[in-house]
């Protein structure tokens, strides 16, 4: 029997609030409704992280990405919604993979951005960067 715990949601061993599920996908709301409306969207197979996501699987997860953020809009009307993917430590808590859907309202208290760092790089570390990551494929 596996002990994760999202395998665990799957296989209804522990509660959840199920607001999504097809033969591939689940998505129930993340107990700690950073907003409102906050959801996570699983595959039913137990993958750990993106490293090890499949093509097929992603293909399941990602084409219900869409489904579930207009079901969230409707509901809620958010301003907007983050879509977050936590992998390794210390970002990911829970190893079965899982997409944040995270609604947005005015003055929601959450804070995703990243800082611009776009003046220390040069057009050689631009370069840089782009030939470490396309030679790494
Ligand atoms: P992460 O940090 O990306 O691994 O996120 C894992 C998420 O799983 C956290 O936001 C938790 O609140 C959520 N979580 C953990 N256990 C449960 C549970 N039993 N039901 C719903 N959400 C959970
Ligand atoms: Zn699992």
């Amino acid at each position: 029997m596996s002990e994760c715990i999202f395998c665990k949601i799957i296989n209804g061993e522990i509660p959840s609030y199920k607001v999504y599920e097809d033969d591939h996908v689940y998505a129930f709301l993340d107990i700690t409704q950073g907003t409102r409306g906050h959801t996570l969207l699983i595959p039913k197979n137990h993958i750990p992280n993106v490293y090890e996501l499949d093509e097929e699987t992603a293909h399941h997860v990602f084409k219900a990405v869409p489904k579930v953020a207009k079901a969230i809009k409707k509901a809620f009307n958010p301003i907007g919604l983050n879509i977050i993917n936590n992998n390794d430590r210390p970002l990911q808590s829970v190893y079965h993979f899982h997409v944040h859907l995270i609604p947005r309202y005015e003055h929601d208290g959450v804070s995703i951005s990243s800082i611009d760092h776009s003046n220390d790089y040069s057009e050689s570390d631009f370069k840089a960067v782009q030939d470490a990551i396309k030679q790494a494929f």
